[in-house]
């Protein structure tokens, strides 16, 4: 994602009502941010949050995290949250890597990767965010039924994701290469960066991963 400098963006997150600072503090305990026990869906790498913040109004009875890790960018979601009337969406300004000092063992029920940077080059493959790294650290915060969702345009990310998953010790239960032609496509909600891509042509491809 380009990102471009918005100032003031890094204050006006932290004073926001929907975003929670020192989120290490919920670990074990988001129930008590939301105010009930229902599940909690998180998605890494949410960018302006546009897929996150449309399922959360479809679905009051799920809670939604989002984590974002640039303020230039999740200050876009935390300005159109302000306009929806919604009480199970927050977000947190963190990088991914330290997701398991957030959440805890099972507290997570499900976990969407939408258009992740691909890091082409070899030396940085531990920072996609389906390398088997970061599969370990969803198998410490993932509910033992919990799946991952993993959406992109990008082949070789995806082909790379396909092979890792598997390594990780995870299952691939579904996957196209073609989303918005196949039956997986029932119900799909659109990502930003998935609009943009599917008007330029380019095929979305998708899989699902339990363990
Ligand atoms: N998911 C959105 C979509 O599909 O429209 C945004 C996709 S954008 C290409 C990827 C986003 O993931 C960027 O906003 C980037 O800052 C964020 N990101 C990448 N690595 C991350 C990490 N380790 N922790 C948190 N966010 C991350």
């Amino acid at each position: 994602m380009r990102l471009r400098n918005v100032k003031g963006s890094r204050e006006a997150i932290a004073s926001s009502e929907f975003t929670i600072n020192d989120p290490e503090q919920y670990k074990g305990k988001w129930n008590t941010v939301f105010g009930n026990d229902n599940p909690i869906y998180i998605e890494v790498g949410m960018g302006k949050g546009r897929f996150i913040t449309d399922l959360a109004i479809a679905n009051p009875d799920i809670n939604y995290i989002g984590i974002e890790k640039y303020s230039s960018v999740l200050i876009r979601a935390i300005e159109k949250r302000k306009e929806i009337d919604i009480q199970n969406l927050v977000f947190i300004r963190m990088d991914a890597e330290n997701i398991c000092d957030v959440f805890a063992e099972e507290e997570i029920a499900k976990i969407y990767l939408n258009f992740s940077d691909p890091w082409p080059k070899d030396r940085h493959a531990k920072r996609r965010l389906t390398s088997k790294e970061f599969f370990a650290r969803y198998n410490n915060i993932l509910k033992n039924d919990g799946v991952v969702e993993f959406k992109t345009d990008n082949r070789p990310l995806f082909d790379f994701s396909l092979e890792q998953i598997p390594e990780a010790g995870w299952e691939i239960i579904a996957h196209t290469f073609d989303l918005h032609h196949s039956d997986m496509n029932e119900g799909n909600v659109m990502t930003e960066y998935e609009e943009k891509f599917s008007s330029m042509g380019n095929p979305i491809h998708k899989l699902i991963a339990k363990r």
